[in-house]
């Protein structure tokens, strides 16, 4: 197969728009949209909604739900930003096609890294370039040429705020809307080697508090029990659950307690994060980490363990395969070779995935060390990945829906 007549014409518009979407990146990069600060999130929902309107999309604002309180160590008490829903259905058959992404970065807003700036001709650096400020503008670029030249196909954009940090305040809202399409898409970074994740662990949160008893430390401290030595103890025991062969990981940190050299500490704490490779897995281990918990108010120290298992795996099922395989003949078409993978990191596409629909990630842009002050976006992958999306969208619409039935 090759590209006909409307898909050409979609490729030289992306290719000609380049310049264009190297442009609105920098304007993107710019806005900082780090964890809940709402000035930069509320910047940039704002230019991406009227984006989205400008192509005919119906586009609504779904409130923050509340996060668990005891999930970061400094908690303020932030109401959330809204996540931004688009809607092009009106008129229009076949599949409907969730497109997801993230507005929000895991850049400090105050920091140095503040814009996007050529490393050489191919490269540019700058916070969130390619997770996913990159990725966003490959999707935008994609539907608008999509609505250029064949206005048919149904789709929906979530676009949240809070993704990077664990989606809590928005996963109902991804379930939801997921529940209204048929199979799913999210412009995270691409893998290394360009290619598209088909699979994620599954990945928890959790912490450990503990109670102590304050005492003197020279006058008293026999009388003293320290929640700083039962944490360490209760730290080491959950840190031995790491299992690499099994696709296990747990991480820890960061930690708290005590408040000063010659106090026994009364109170600490420990925050950490669990990878799996399924779900059995990943009840298991949440379980064997629970069963951590000791003591009560009159048996001290006590330790108490919160936990939420908020991303489940996301398996490579066969529909995944369809997908990723129709991804491949497009690129094939478009003259390049397209590899699939999967990665413990996790996304959206797991909650996408869990909420019953079939779920191709990793399709924004090419780049690297994600997270990182140095984060940097392959330039050439913004036209190229916003091709490959949007004559992806039009053949999966236009394809058998039998391919991507629901479950
Ligand atoms: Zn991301």
């Amino acid at each position: 197969m090759s590209l006909h007549q409307t898909e050409k014409q979609i490729a030289q518009h992306i290719q000609s728009q380049q310049s264009a979407m190297e442009n609105r990146l920098a304007d993107t990069v710019a806005i900082p949209t780090g964890h809940d600060f709402s000035r930069g999130l509320n910047s940039m929902r704002l230019v991406l909604a009227e984006r989205l309107r400008c192509m005919g999309a119906q586009v609504v604002e779904m409130s923050a739900a509340q996060r668990p309180a005891w999930i970061t160590p400094n908690d303020h008490g932030e109401v959330g930003s809204p996540t931004l829903v688009a809607r092009n259905l009106q008129g229009r058959g076949g599949p409907t096609l969730l497109i997801a992404g993230h507005m929000d970065t895991v850049h400090d807003p105050a920091g140095q890294f503040q814009k996007l700036s050529p490393l050489d001709r191919r490269r540019a650096t700058g916070p969130g370039a390619a997770d996913m400020k990159g990725g966003l503008e490959v999707a935008l670029s994609a539907l608008e040429a999509l609505e250029k030249f064949s206005p048919t196909v149904r789709w929906i954009f979530i676009i949240n705020a809070d993704e990077e940090a664990g989606s809590f305040r928005s996963s109902e809202h991804l379930a939801s809307v997921a529940k209204e399409c048929d199979a799913g898409f999210v412009l995270e970074p691409a893998l290394p080697n360009g290619g598209l994740v088909v699979e994620r662990l599954g990945s928890g949160q959790f912490m450990i508090d503990v109670l102590g008893r304050a005492a003197h430390s020279g006058r008293d401290f026999a009388n003293g029990i320290s929640a700083v030595n039962a944490l360490a103890q209760c730290v080491l025991q959950v840190a031995g659950l790491c299992d690499l062969k099994r696709n296990r990981i747990v991480n820890i940190g960061p930690l708290q307690g005590g408040a000063a050299t010659n106090i026994v500490a009364d109170h600490a704490r420990a925050w950490g994060n669990i990878r799996f490779a399924n779900a059995d897995d990943g009840q298991k281990f949440s379980q064997e980490i629970q069963a951590m918990a000791s003591g009560d108010a009159t048996h001290l120290p006590r330790i108490t363990i919160e936990m939420a298992v908020n991303r489940p795996a996301k398996p490579c099922t066969q529909d995944v395969l369809a997908l990723a395989l129709l991804a491949q003949v497009v690129a094939k078409d478009l003259g390049f070779d397209l590899a699939t993978g999967s990665t413990g990191g996790v996304s959206d596409a797991n909650l996408i995935q869990a909420a019953g629909i079939p779920c191709l990630d990793g399709l924004g842009v090419r780049g690297g060390n994600l997270h990182r002050g140095d984060e940097f976006v392959e330039l050439d992958s913004l036209s190229e990945r916003a091709t490959l999306l949007a004559l992806l969208l039009l053949r999966v619409s236009s394809d058998d829906t039998k391919k991507i039935s629901r479950g």
